[in-house]
C-alpha cells in the first residue's frame, strides 16, 4: 500500500505533504489527495481485486492510507439491485439501484468515508476523533470509533430524527446538540478544530475522508461487469460524494479497467435545500447559500463545502440536477419500497423522485442504463412517514370482524388501503 504522493490544491495546484490539513495556505482552495497512478497500475489488476474479500478494501491501492486499514474492515460491497419493477414503473429499459441502506455497520454510505477517515486519523496518531453531522456521519463515527477504541465528540443540529440521535448515543459517544442548522454546527466545529487538536473527519481530515466515497463508484463499475452506466443520479448534501464518484470512474478509465465513456452525472436535492441544483439550473458558477427547510435532513446543508465542484462535475459530464418537494420525497420512498422492497430514508426518496422528474422531462433518455444511488436506511427517518402511513385496520380478535373487513376489499384486493 501507500501510493499517495501528497495533497494538492484544487485551485492553484500547490502541493503539500500528507498531513491533517484541508485548505491551501495561499489561496484557501480545498486540498485533494494525489496518487502515483503508474505505481498503482503496476500493483493491481481486475483479477487481483476480484480475488479479495467483498468489502471496500478490495480497492485499497486507490485509498489514501500508508498502512493496512484499521477501521471498517467489513464495510462496503452492498447490492447493486437490477430494479426491473421500478424500471417498468418509471418507463425505462435498464435501471439499477445501488443500495447503501444496508451498509455495515450503520446503514448508510457514510460508513465508507468514516472507515478511511478514522484509519487515517490513527495513522496520524490521533486519539480523539470528531465530526459535524446531519445524522448519518454521526452514527458512523460513533460506531466505528467504538470499534477502534477512539474517544469521539459529535456535533449535530439538536432537532434531528430520533433514529439518528439514538443511533449515535447507543455507541457511548459524546454527543452535543447545537441549537441551530447544520451550517451553524459546522462553523462552530471549524472553530473547535482550530483550538483542539482532534481529528475532525469532515474538517481537517476531509481530503482523506472524501476519498472513501470513491469506492461507491468502483463497486458500481465492478458489479456491472467492469462497465460504466450511461447515467447516474446522486443525492447531494455537501456535494462531496458526487465529485468522488466521477473521480472513481475517471481512475478506472485511466487504469484501463473500463472502456466506457464518463457517464452523465445528475445531482438530486430537496427543494427546501437545493443550493447546488439552483446553480446548475441557472447556469451560474456561484453557490448561493440557503436556509434549509425540508424533511430530508441528511441533505440539509445550506452552504455546501463542495458545492462549486459538484455543480462543475454535473455540467462537465453533460448531466443535470433536479429538486423535489417533501411530498414527492415521501411518494418516492413508498414507490421504491413498493417496487423493489427497499426502505430508504428521505435522502433516497430525494434521489428516486428526482430521477423520475429527470426521466419525465426527457433529460435522462428511457433506453440507456441508469444507476440510482440510495445512500441511507428508512428506519432512521421514520418521522417523515408517520403522517402518511398509519395502520388502517384495528379490529377485535374475532373471525366475523375479519370477515367483514375482508369483504370490504377493493378491486386490487387491498383491505381499507392506507390513503
Ligand atoms: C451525507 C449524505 C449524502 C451526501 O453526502 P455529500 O458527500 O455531503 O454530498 C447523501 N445521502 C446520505 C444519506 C447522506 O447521509
Ligand atoms: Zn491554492
Amino acid at each position: 500500500m501507500g501510493f499517495v504522493k501528497g495533497l494538492k490544491c484544487r485551485e492553484c495546484g500547490r502541493q503539500y505533504e500528507k498531513a491533517s490539513i484541508h485548505v491551501c495556505e495561499f489561496c484557501f482552495g480545498p486540498l485533494e489527495v494525489e496518487y502515483d497512478y503508474e505505481g498503482i497500475k503496476q500493483s493491481i489488476s481486475i483479477e487481483k481485486i476480484q480475488s479479495r474479500s467483498a468489502d471496500m478494501w478490495r480497492y485499497k491501492e486507490l485509498m489514501p492510507l500508508d498502512d493496512e486499514p484499521q477501521v471498517g474492515l467489513n464495510v462496503g460491497f452492498t447490492p447493486l439491485v437490477h430494479a426491473k419493477n421500478l424500471a417498468k414503473e418509471l418507463g425505462v429499459k435498464e435501471l439499477y439501484v445501488k443500495n447503501y441502506a444496508v451498509c455495515y455497520p450503520t446503514l448508510s454510505f457514510k460508513d465508507r468515508v468514516v472507515a478511511v477517515a478514522l484509519s487515517k486519523a490513527m495513522e496520524f496518531g490521533y486519539k480523539i476523533v470528531a465530526c459535524a453531522s446531519t445524522g448519518n456521519l454521526a452514527n458512523s463515527v460513533a460506531a466505528n470509533s467504538a470499534i477502534a477504541s477512539l474517544k469521539s465528540y459529535i456535533f449535530i443540529p439538536h432537532d434531528l430524527e430520533q433514529g439518528k440521535v439514538l443511533g449515535t448515543l447507543i455507541y457511548g459517544t459524546n454527543l452535543v446538540g447545537i441549537k441551530g442548522s447544520y451550517d451553524e454546527v459546522n462553523r462552530l466545529c471549524s472553530e473547535i478544530a482550530d483550538k483542539y487538536d482532534w481529528a475532525f473527519v469532515n474538517i481537517n481530515i476531509r481530503p482523506f475522508y472524501a476519498e472513501g466515497s470513491k469506492t461507491y463508484g468502483y463497486e458500481i463499475a465492478e458489479q456491472l461487469g467492469w462497465r460504466l452506466p450511461k447515467h447516474i443520479v446522486v443525492p447531494m448534501a455537501g456535494g462531496s460524494l458526487i465529485t468522488k464518484i466521477k473521480k472513481a470512474f475517471g481512475e478506472l478509465q485511466e487504469l484501463g479497467f473500463v472502456d466506457d465513456e464518463m457517464p452523465a452525472i445528475y445531482g438530486a436535492q430537496a427543494t427546501g435545500c437545493c443550493p447546488i441544483v439552483n446553480a446548475v439550473k441557472s447556469g451560474s458558477e456561484l453557490i448561493v447559500p440557503v436556509k434549509p427547510d425540508t424533511i430530508a435532513k441528511s441533505l440539509a446543508i445550506g452552504n455546501p463545502a463542495d458545492g462549486f465542484y459538484a455543480a462543475k462535475t454535473i455540467k462537465d459530464s453533460g448531466g443535470y440536477a433536479e429538486d423535489v418537494s417533501d411530498e414527492e420525497i415521501i411518494d418516492a420512498m413508498k414507490l421504491l419500497a413498493n417496487t423493489e422492497g427497499i426502505f430508504t430514508e428521505t435522502a433516497g426518496g430525494v434521489t428516486v423522485a428526482s430521477t423520475k422528474k429527470l426521466i419525465d422531462s426527457g433529460k435522462i433518455p428511457r433506453d440507456e442504463a441508469i444507476v440510482i444511488s440510495v445512500t441511507g436506511n428508512g428506519l432512521k427517518t421514520q418521522e417523515a412517514l408517520t403522517a402518511a402511513l398509519k395502520i388502517g385496520n384495528v379490529i377485535n380478535a374475532r373471525l366475523t370482524e375479519f370477515d367483514e373487513l375482508y369483504h370490504s376489499r377493493d378491486e386490487n384486493g387491498m383491505i381499507a388501503p392506507a390513503e
